[in-house]
């Protein structure tokens, strides 16, 4: 039997994952606290309801900017505690609280629901392909249930544990992008201060041991070309650092380079802006490289 599937957040992750379910066969509708939002997905031929509106679906996909608003909605308004049919499976691709996560995972479970934690990685792009990267957090049986959705989302999908695990380690990762930002940043600013050029500085880190994500795809596709269009923001990337820190000092681990990449993102509130691509954080890093002496 085919899953029905309503898509709650329609922003640049959660419309193009309902997109690209739909257009592999399942019966998806989408919903969106604004209408903007909803029109949008409307007009690009997905069924969309308002918030009070939701249809009984056997998995509540969650795309929405922090866990009070994924709180919100399980709880509060719409409610999907009451609101979802039992043995529904509620999975948060949210970058989510993972404190937050499993308190609400024992209530979606004691309400006679299944939870599972599914972050995401790769972007408006991945969720338009098809082609995420997804950690998961749930027990097998959920995942087993709604594992041809899965599929059709993701090119990988890693099960780290039980609820929450998922949105650990996706801390985990983005707090590691976000440091990669600033250190390969200053590497080719290094470099180029040095009179390498910055793509032959990528090229040559690329072929090394000093290489991740960031230098093998950020630089070449938003920042070098100067196009910052990769759709995250610096704000979802400042709430990501947030919750990674105040995870750390809940759980009494001293992560000081963990404080120094929370403080650099947080350095200057306009520049960045929240609204801006989070690229743009490598921005004034690679300024320095044709900043005078003494202007430093
Ligand atoms: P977004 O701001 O584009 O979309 C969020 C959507 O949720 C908006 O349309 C908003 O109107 C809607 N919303 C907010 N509160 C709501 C509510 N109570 N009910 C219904 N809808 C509500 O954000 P995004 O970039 O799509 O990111 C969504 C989540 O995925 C975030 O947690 C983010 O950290 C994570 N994420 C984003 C990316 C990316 O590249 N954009 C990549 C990986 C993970």
């Amino acid at each position: 039997m085919s899953l029905t599937i309503t898509v709650i957040g329609l922003g640049q992750m959660g419309g193009n994952m309902a997109l690209t379910l739909k257009a592999a066969g399942f019966a998806v509708t989408g919903s969106d606290l604004f209408e903007q939002a909803r029109s949008r997905l409307a007009a690009q031929g997905l069924p969309v309801v308002a918030p009070e509106e939701l249809p009984a679906s056997d998995v509540y996909l969650l795309s929405l900017p922090t866990s009070a608003h994924v709180r919100e909605v399980i709880e509060q308004s719409p409610g999907l505690l009451s609101l979802a049919p039992k043995g529904s499976v509620i999975v948060d691709t949210s970058t989510s609280d993972p404190q937050v996560s499993r308190e609400l995972a024992e209530n979606v479970i004691a309400a006679g629901l299944q939870w599972l934690d599914a972050p995401v990685s790769g972007g408006p792009k991945g969720a338009a392909s098809g082609k995420l990267g997804m950690l998961l957090g749930g027990d097998e049986r959920t995942i087993e249930r709604v594992l041809p959705m899965l599929e059709a989302m993701s090119a990988k999908r890693t099960r780290v544990g039980g609820p929450g695990s998922g949105h650990v380690v996706k801390l985990a990762n983005n707090y590691l992008c976000a440091a990669h930002l600033l250190t390969t940043a200053e590497a080719v600013a290094m470099a180029a201060k040095a009179g390498v050029e910055p793509a032959a500085c990528l090229a040559g880190l690329n072929s090394g041991s000093g290489r991740s994500a960031v230098s093998e795809v950020n630089f070449p596709e938003w920042i070098l070309n100067e196009r910052f269009d990769s759709g995250f923001t610096t704000g979802l990337m400042r709430k990501d650092l947030r919750l990674a820190r105040d995870a750390a000092e809940q759980l009494g681990i001293p992560l000081p380079l963990l404080q120094a990449v929370v403080d650099a993102w947080h350095g200057n509130a306009d520049h960045p802006a929240d609204s801006d691509d989070f690229n743009h954080i490598a921005t004034p890093i690679l300024a320095r490289a044709t900043q005078a002496e003494g202007n430093q």
